[in-house]
């Protein structure tokens, strides 16, 4: 079929589909366990593995000086996690007390300091640094994946349609034995009265999502002042609240804050006392977006043991929407609240409309005392940004033709290696890491860390296949020691 289509085929041994931070870790294992850049092709739309993180990061307020959430060893350009992110900024401070502060801070957190995370430019520059010591840009083959499909004689079909003018063809089949996909998250998930909303009045000004480009907002509130409706209680809430408050004390605007809980949480929440969730002021605070132990404890241990209906249930219990506990974050709501200017509302909106003579929206809410209406001039929606799986065409091409299915909270199912099940084509395997696979054997898979920890069992089932050796304690010090001398490889 391939042939007859006209489309060139060409042959290497890995394919990772998306090129994003997942594809990018996880060709940084192969290459550390010796797979030459030449077998690995990374087919991607991005110029850098950091591309698609670094916009959904800056527009939803985390500029390259600001912090991200993960702690200071998931460092997606180090597989050992050492020197940590706070060694390493400690080690470039060019003061005493910008030297003693990052290292202080990762002895004492969580109980003296908050938990240290590292600023986001710190992330994208080491990343750059590996990402040139692996030759990854050797590997990249820009384009859209349209389809992986299985092959009768084993392993799989990846097609691409290139850009534009950069072949004679429109498409190329990639032929390869092992494929790997990360494409991150499926798709923008606006909620239903929001979708109505744009689609009905044609505005796509007043109401944004968070992960939207919406610097608009902030500037014509720096130009009068306004009213803002936020959604949402997770860590990106907080940062377009710390935003909007920062903003309000540089340059003295008189910005007022709704924030509307669809559940407000009043205290410390959970089933047991092992299982406790701290929590105020309608938010549910947890450091990480999982418990820590997900990545390397009990935790992580128990959910590869649970199948079904028991791991959705541990998933629920585990997840929901929470943030961060950060000191400048409670003194500015604190603030917020005593002086007036940021106030709560519980309850749901069911319809959005715009204000009286056009003038900004109105927000229809649903709560326990009954119907409420909320005058703003814009409102920011900090909820959800992934749509189902079905959505991302690849996804749903893989389903319907390559045999793979739905784990038990309705994403992509991979095994505890991360093959995806149903797909094999021996003596081919087909692997995938990042938020498509989330609900499988292992929560934390869509982290920085986690994706690592994927790569790591990947490229260990890889080395059973033959495909690359096997990375055992001397193999894995050479290693490091070539990354800290930051030889090429
Ligand atoms: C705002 C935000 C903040 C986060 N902060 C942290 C943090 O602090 N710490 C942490 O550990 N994790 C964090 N994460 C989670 C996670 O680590 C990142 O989202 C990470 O980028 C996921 O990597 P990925 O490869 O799965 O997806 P991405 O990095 O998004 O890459 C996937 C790429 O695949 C490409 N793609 C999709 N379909 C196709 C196709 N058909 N053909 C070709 N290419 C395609 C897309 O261009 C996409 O960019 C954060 C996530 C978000 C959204």
């Amino acid at each position: 079929m391939v042939a007859r289509a006209g489309i060139p085929i060409i042959d290497t041994r890995f394919v990772t589909v998306g090129g994003g931070i997942g594809s990018f870790v996880t060709v940084d294992y192969l290459r550390i366990y010796g797979v030459p850049a030449s077998d690995i092709t990374v087919l991607t739309q991005l110029e850098t593995p950091w591309s698609s993180y670094e916009y959904l990061t800056r527009v939803s307020q985390i500029p390259r000086g600001e912090r991200l959430r993960s702690d200071s060893k998931s460092t997606p350009d180090n597989i050992w996690g050492f020197p940590s992110y706070a060694v390493r900024e400690a080690l470039a401070a060019k003061s005493v007390k910008d030297f003693v502060r990052p290292l202080w801070n990762v002895m004492t957190e969580p109980i003296l300091s908050d938990y240290y995370t590292p600023r986001a430019g710190q992330a994208f520059e080491s990343m750059e640094r590996e990402h040139d010591r692996i030759g990854y840009p050797q590997c990249v083959r820009k384009g859209q994946v349209r389809m992986i499909r299985r092959r009768k004689e084993g392993g799989y079909f990846t097609i691409l349609t290139p850009p534009v003018g950069a072949t004679p063809t429109r498409r190329l089949a990639y032929r390869s034995p092992y494929v790997h996909v990360a494409i991150g998250y499926p798709g923008l998930k606006l909620l239903p009265d929001l979708q109505r909303y744009r689609e009905y009045y044609r505005d796509p000004s007043k109401v944004v999502n968070a992960y939207e480009p919406h610097e608009h907002v902030y500037q014509q509130l720096a130009l009068r002042p306004g009213t803002v409706v936020i959604r949402g209680g997770g860590i990106v809430a907080s940062r377009v609240l710390q935003r909007l408050i920062d903003d309000r004390d540089r340059l003295g605007l008189q910005t007022q804050i709704v924030h509307v809980f669809r559940t407000y949480v009043t205290g410390a929440h959970g089933p047991s006392i092992f299982m406790r969730r701290k929590g105020g002021d309608g938010w549910a605070y947890q450091g990480f977006n999982y418990p820590k132990s997900v990545w390397g404890g009990q935790l992580k241990a128990k959910i590869r043991g649970l199948e079904g209906e028991e791991r959705a249930e541990a998933y629920k219990l585990m997840g929901g929407t929470n943030t961060p506990v950060r000191k400048l974050w409670q003194s500015q709501l604190a603030r917020g609240r005593a002086e007036g200017w940021y106030r709560t509302v519980v309850g749901e909106v069911t319809e959005l409309r715009p204000g009286r003579g056009n003038q900004g929206v109105v927000s229809l809410l649903k709560t326990q005392q009954g119907p409420v209406e909320l005058y703003s001039d814009f409102v920011i929606d900090c909820t959800g940004l992934e749509a189902d799986i079905r959505e991302h065409r690849v996804l749903a091409d893989l389903m319907d033709h390559s045999g793979a299915g739905r784990n038990p909270v309705g994403r992509l199912d991979v095994d505890r290696n991360f093959e995806v099940i149903g797909t094999r084509s021996q003596p081919g395997k087909m692997y995938a890491s990042g938020s498509a696979t989330l609900g499988g054997y292992f929560p934390g898979v869509d982290t920085f860390l986690g994706l690592q920890i994927a790569a790591q069992e990947i490229c260990d089932d890889l080395a059973k296949l033959g495909f690359c050796q096997r990375f055992g304690v001397l193999a894995s010090t050479k290693q490091w020691w070539h990354w800290a001398r930051h030889r090429k490889i």
